[in-house]
Order: C-alpha cells, then structure tokens, then sequence
C-alpha cells in the first residue's frame, strides 16, 4: 500500500483513516466514509482500484468534476476514463473498447448512465472490482441533495453480489446515513467517521464597518492568491465585483443570474488560475475542486452555520493555510430576520429564525470559533485553544463589567421592564428621540447616567449580558429587556460580571490619554499570518497546530515559489489543464523551500510521483538550478549535512530550450517581470498594470518586450490593436528597428512607445 501511494501519488503518509479504510476495502468489507471537504476520500478508492484485480467504478453525480479528476489520474500515469453525456459518440464507442480490452483501472460515470442496460450489460462482460458511490448523500430523500437518478443504485447489489462498494460523502446527518447504508444494501459493513475539524482553516470574525476598505487592505496583502468572497444577494455580488476589477484585482462574479455559458466560463477560469477572485452568491461552488483556495470571505452574513462551515471548507483542500474571514453587522440580521418574516409557514419561520440564532451567537461567542463550530456537528473540541482562530490567537481583554452592568439594569428596571434595547440605551446616554421627549424620559433616574460609553459600546455590553444570561429578553417581533433572577443578584452585588472590553473603547482613552497602545489602535491586518505574529499567539496548544501547512516561507523561497507558479501555469496552458492538476501549491513550496538537484531529491517532494518525475521533473529542476545559481541559499546537493552519494542528474535541459526559439536569455527574469507576467495573465492591459504596481507605463512596456521575447506571451494581439500593429511593422520596415525614436517619429502621437516595443519584440520573435 504504501509503495502505491509513493509510485502513484507522491505521497509518503496516509491521511488520518484513509490506511483503516483502504485495508477493509481491499479484504471485500463494504464500507461508508463521512470525512469533511479536503479530507482525502479519493483515495480510500482510487488507491485500492490499483491494488485490485479489475476495474473500479465510481459513479459521481457531478459531471464538471470527472475531467478533472480523471486528468489528474492520468497525470499520475494511471488508466482513468470517464463516460458521460459530455462526450461524443465516436468518444464513448472508443472508452468502451477499451473498456473490453481490459485496458482501464478506473472508470468515472454518471449515475444514470451507469444504470443503462447497455453500460450494465458492458459491466457485466469485465472484471469489476469495486463500486465506489461519490457523493453519496444524493441517494438519500432527507438529504439536502438528492438526486433520483441515485435512487436506482440501489439495484447495483442484486446485479454485482460480490462486487465490494464503498459510499462516500462530506454531509450526512445520522438519518441519511442510515438510509445510504440500507438503500445500497451494505453487509457485515465498517463505518468510517473522520473528524470534521480543518485544522489548517483560519477563522475570523469582522466587524461589518468600512466593510469593502477592509477588504481591500486584505486583498492587497494577499494579491495572486486565490479566493471566494461570498455574498449575499446576485446585486452585492455584480457591483463588488467590478469594483474590485476597478481597483485594480483580478475578480469575476457568478450567480444563477448569469447565463450557463458564462457561469460555466468564469468557474473554469478560476479553476485555472486565469482569474484569482470570484464573487459568488451560495450558488457558487459544488462541483468545484480547486485545491488552493486561500481564503473565503463571507462579505455578508450567511443564514445559517451550517452552509457557512461548507462554504470555509472549500478553501485549503490541499492542507495548506486558508483565511475564513466572515464580515458580521447587525444590519444583515435584520435584513435576514425581515425575509425570513415573509416565509408562509410558521414552521419554517421558526427553523430559520433559530438558525439565525446560531450563527449570531456563533458570530458574538468569545469563546474558540472552532469549538463552537464542531458542537454545532456534534464534536467536542478538547483543547481550550486551537491556534488558529481570532479569538484563539487574539484573546480579547476582559474587565470588571459589573458598574456597567448594573446602570443598564437599573435604566431597566427604572423604564418599568416595557422597553427594547435600543431605548433602554438611548436613555442611558442621554439622547433627544421623540420617544424620549414624548414619553418623558428624560426625567428618569437613568437618563443619561452612562455617557462613558458610546451608544455602540453599550449594545455589545447589553448583548453580552444578555449571552450571559444576566439580562432577559422577552417576545421574538419586538423583544423587550427583563430583569431575571440573575440580574437581581448583580444588583444586589452578590455576583460580578467579567465583560469583554467594548471594540472602540481604545478610541475614547486614545483621545483622553496616550494609553494607545492597545491593538484596535490602528488597522490591523485580517490574516491569520499577521495574528500569528502578533505577541499573544504564543499559545498552549499552537505547537500542536505548527504543522507543515501552516509554516511561512521566506522571501527568496517565495520568489522561487512565484516563478515555479509561472512555469506551472505555462505547462498547465499548453496541456490545457488546471495548474493544480501539474503540481499541487504543496508540491511547489517544498521545491522551493528543499530545492532539489537530483531526481532522487525530486522524488522525495511531497505530491511528486514517478510518472510527474519523468514527465515535469526535468524543467522544473531546471527552473531550480537556475534560479539557485544566483541565490546564495544551498541547494539539496550543496548542503554539507547531506551524503553525496546520490548521482546528480544529466544536467536538465534549460526551461527555455523548453519554450523553444528563445530571442532574449529568459532564464534571469526578475521577479518584477515576472510579477508583470502574472498580471498580464488575468488580462490586464499595460495601463492597468503600472496603476497596481506604482511604475511606469514604460517599464511594464519594457517588461512585455522581455516577455515577448522569452515567448512567455505568444500573442500581443490584445494588447496592440491588429490595425494599428500592421501600421507599426510598416513603420520599422521601413526606417530599422534600432532606433525608437525614429519609429515613433514617423507614427506620431496616436502610437506609443509602449506599442511600438511591443510590436518590435513581436518582430525579432518570427
Ligand atoms: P475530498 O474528496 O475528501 O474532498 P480529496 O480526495 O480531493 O478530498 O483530497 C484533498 C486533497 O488532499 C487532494 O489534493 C489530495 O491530493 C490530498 N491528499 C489526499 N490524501 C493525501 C495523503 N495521504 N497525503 C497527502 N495529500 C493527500
Ligand atoms: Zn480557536
């Protein structure tokens, strides 16, 4: 088993469970996995399809993944087909002879198409060895995703008696569970339940104030990386998105507003590392599997925990860090409870009205986002700290709230119990409202007894009493504040409230005093790699979480990690696949942290199997050494504390031997160029990409001539308007290309100097 994953996938350790569950499928167990999105499931049966005599049959209900996942097989080098209705006829006739000839180890299929009598009847003349059923929930009516084409599974056990299945998914409450089990007819079956905390997701809650300068600040830091920001209408997500094209971020929306082909279009753009950012209502993301999703932002507040946690957990399957940063304002719950008050039926309002509960609560907790996310699924989280989530790694400040408290419970009691949060506070602070004037508040006791304090600040005091359960609310429509047995023994000092300071209270000492050095002082940074560095992140358990995926590389690793990106994604456009599907983001920074020379070192990279070795092995250990000869960091063979037995391999070919016809030595890129490169590829013209990086338009000219040269850009057809182009080449025919200014004076102004290098170094490339 383990010689299989090493020779097939380039991994050298199994996933918690996937060893247990691949040993009782290879003794003929059914079997059922529930393990969360980026677990590993794939291959608890792509793994045993190898070691099985036969052929395996997966059936997955998504038929925009099976390309993808099949590719990736074949990138290993193993025989993976799919059938589905996106093929031709000629295709299908094709996949099924091979099919006969024995020649296929893993066969993808849709589930209706499964069920045909031809493709039973073709089934039935080979070997099958297992049934892998994906997704397995959509054979259940009680999930929230079936699918009557999975009903008919059901039969498969009465036609293959002996053939073992395996049913896998990512949600199934115990019901669905339960009915997946007994619709496939299990036997004698093992149950696999893998922990559904993400340890490597970080988690984050804003609140929602200057909301898009926020997340402007955010982006920038991680410009290049990938992301999903989700919001909550189609309007939110049209108008964010072109405003963050506008600023300069490489953005597409996708909504159900948007027509297939385009929909269809910026998803797979996405997938491909064309476009770094999709804006996306919930509708986005089923049926995608990009591995390196490096954060989610939630731009609005989600209708319940539940999506919300599948939605975080489409970032980071590759293991790797992912931020989870959620915008929370009260005004969003307002404008969810308002839609859920339309709802017809009084129990659905009722569902959802607790839901929305859930989510506040888990958005105030000041508890470990974590631990209550995993109560929420029914786990308990032991650890009192997870290093990894806001209020884990920024433990907020504590006070003696009892004097606070106790003003807001006598404005309380002193408004006779009859009033909601929002009077009862703006007595306190003394405010104007006609409410107040009319009804002669002003006269109270309580009026305006708490000025200390903004109004905001006494909201998250009031609602924190309240969480405390030291302060009662009465009635859903319009709740009114109570005074409870517990509120009584505050007031009567026999107990003491301890209250999370209030967010801007820094504000009021900075002014008063120079106490400013408390943190909300100035903007801080939303990622979870800035609280890390913050102080107070040394905590008890975050040796615990220190783990390979969470670790940050250094500058020039990074610098060798972009360019490794660069070659990726040039491979990646010339196979016309999805980078990820060449190396995974994990595969690429231990090349760059461990720089290998040597196959043998090359092997060792994690995700790096014979087939990639033989296939990309060559360039990419070209684009190390290349870069390593003039950076001074050892490579693996020049590491003293490594023996040197190992036998350097035949000098690999350089990567520009590999992009052919090469005018200019491209192996010195500079990062800057190579930055350039980068931003040119989600489409950006030259103005745009001198705006984002503060320099001229002429350098980034000068960066596209090189580039141009080198061939990392094939066309300059949309940067160049193919008239004017024409024009330009006439112009260099005609008076040489060596000096520009010549050039230029002959075109005049309506022609740049940019355009005309562009065109020149399209030129001396033919
Ligand atoms: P799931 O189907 O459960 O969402 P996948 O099967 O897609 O998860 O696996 C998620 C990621 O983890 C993939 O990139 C996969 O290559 C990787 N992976 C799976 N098993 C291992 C392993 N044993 N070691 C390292 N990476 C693994
Ligand atoms: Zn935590």
């Amino acid at each position: 088993m383990h010689k299989t994953l090493q020779k097939y996938f380039g991994y050298t350790l199994f996933r918690p469970l996937q060893e247990d569950i691949i040993n009782d499928v290879l003794s003929g167990k059914d079997t059922f996995v529930l393990m969360p999105t980026g677990g590993g499931k794939s291959l608890c049966f792509q793994l045993p399809a190898l070691l099985m005599d036969g052929m395996t049959i997966v059936v997955s209900p998504l038929i925009s993944l099976m390309k993808d996942q099949v590719d990736s097989l074949v990138a290993n080098g193993i025989e993976a087909v799919y059938l589905n209705s996106t093929l031709s006829y000629s295709e299908i006739k094709g996949i099924k002879a091979s099919i006969v000839a024995n020649r296929v180890k893993i066969l993808y299929v849709a589930p209706e198409r499964l069920m045909m009598t031809e493709t039973l009847g073709l089934l039935k003349s080979v070997n099958v060895s297992l049934f892998a059923i994906d997704e397995a929930h959509c054979i259940s009516e009680w999930g929230h995703d079936f699918r009557p084409e999975y009903r008919k599974l059901k039969t498969l056990r009465g036609k293959f008696p002996s053939v073992p299945i395996i049913a896998l998914t990512a949600t199934a409450t115990p019901k669905v569970r339960n009915d997946i089990v007994s619709e496939l007819k299990f036997k004698g079956h093992n149950t696999y339940v893998a922990s559904f905390d993400r340890k490597n997701l970080f988690y984050r809650i804003k609140p929602k104030n200057d909301t898009y300068g926020h997340l402007l600040q955010y982006l920038r830091e991680t410009r290049g990386k990938s992301g999903i920001i989700y919001c909550q209408s189609r309007k939110t997500v049209d108008t964010l998105s072109k405003k963050l094209k506008k600023a300069g971020f490489s953005s597409l929306p996708y909504h159900a507003g948007l027509t297939d082909k385009v929909r269809t279009k910026n998803q797979e753009m996405f997938i491909k590392d064309d476009v770094q950012i999709i804006v996306a209502t919930v509708a986005f993301g089923m049926g995608i599997d990009k591995p390196n999703v490096r954060f989610v932002v939630h731009y609005d507040l989600p209708k319940n925990l539940e999506s919300y946690y599948q939605e975080t957990g489409r970032g980071g399957r590759d293991g790797l860090e992912c931020d989870c940063i959620l915008f929370f304002g009260h005004g969003d719950r307002y404008k969810i409870e308002y839609f859920i008050n339309k709802m017809g039926k009084k129990q659905e309002r009722d569902i959802a009205l607790v839901q929305l509960r859930e989510m506040i609560d888990y958005c105030e907790a000041n508890s470990c986002r974590r631990k209550v996310l995993l109560k929420y699924f029914g786990e308990e989280v032991e650890e009192d700290n997870c290093g990894n989530c806001d209020v884990c790694l920024e433990p907020k400040e504590m006070f003696d709230g009892t004097e606070a408290a106790k003003k807001l419970l006598l404005c309380v009691e002193d408004l006779d119990q009859r009033f909601g949060m929002t009077h009862v506070i703006d007595v306190l602070v003394g405010a104007k409202t006609k409410k107040i004037i009319n009804s002669r508040h002003s006269m109270l006791k309580s009026y305006s007894a708490g000025r200390e304090y903004s109004k905001s600040q006494w909201q998250s005091i009031a609602r924190e009493l309240v969480r405390l359960e030291v302060l009662g609310v009465e009635g859903t429509k319009y709740p009114l504040l109570k005074l409870n047995p517990k509120s009584m023994a505050v007031l009567g000092d026999s107990e003491f409230v301890q209250i999370t300071k209030p967010a801007d209270e820094v504000k009021i000492s900075v002014k008063g005093s120079c106490a400013a050095t408390t943190k909300t002082s100035k903007s801080k940074s939303l990622s979870r790699a800035a609280s890390k560095s913050t102080p107070k992140a040394k905590t008890k358990s975050s040796s615990k979480s220190k783990s390979t995926a969470t670790k940050t590389i250094n500058a020039t690793d990074s610098e060798l990690f972009e360019r490794l990106r660069v070659l990726r994604k040039t491979l990646a456009n010339r196979a016309n696949l999805p980078p990820y599907i060449i190396f995974a983001d994990t595969s690429l920074r231990q090349m760059a942290a461990k720089r290998p020379t040597t196959a043998q070192d090359f092997l060792e990279i994690t995700g790096v199997a014979e087939h990639k070795l033989e296939k990309y092995g060559g360039t990419f250990l070209a684009e190390i050494a290349d870069f390593c000869d003039n950076d001074e960091k050892p490579t693996q063979s020049n590491d003293q504390t490594k023996p040197k037995s190992e036998k350097p391999v035949k000098r690999p070919p350089k990567i520009s031997e590999i992009l052919k016809n090469r005018a200019v030595n491209p192996d010195v890129l500079s990062s800057s160029v190579i930055e350039t490169l980068e931003l040119y590829k989600q489409h950006m013209s030259v103005e745009e990409i001198a705006h984002i990086r503060n320099l001229t338009q002429s350098t980034i000219a000068e960066h596209m001539e090189i580039l141009v040269q080198s061939k990392r850009i094939d066309s300059i057809d949309h940067m160049v308007d193919p008239d004017k182009k024409c024009i330009i080449e006439n112009a260099i025919n005609d008076v040489g290309d060596k000096f520009l200014s010549r050039i230029k004076a002959k075109l005049g102004d309506d022609y740049s100097y940019g355009e005309i290098k562009l065109v020149r170094a399209a030129m001396m490339c033919e």
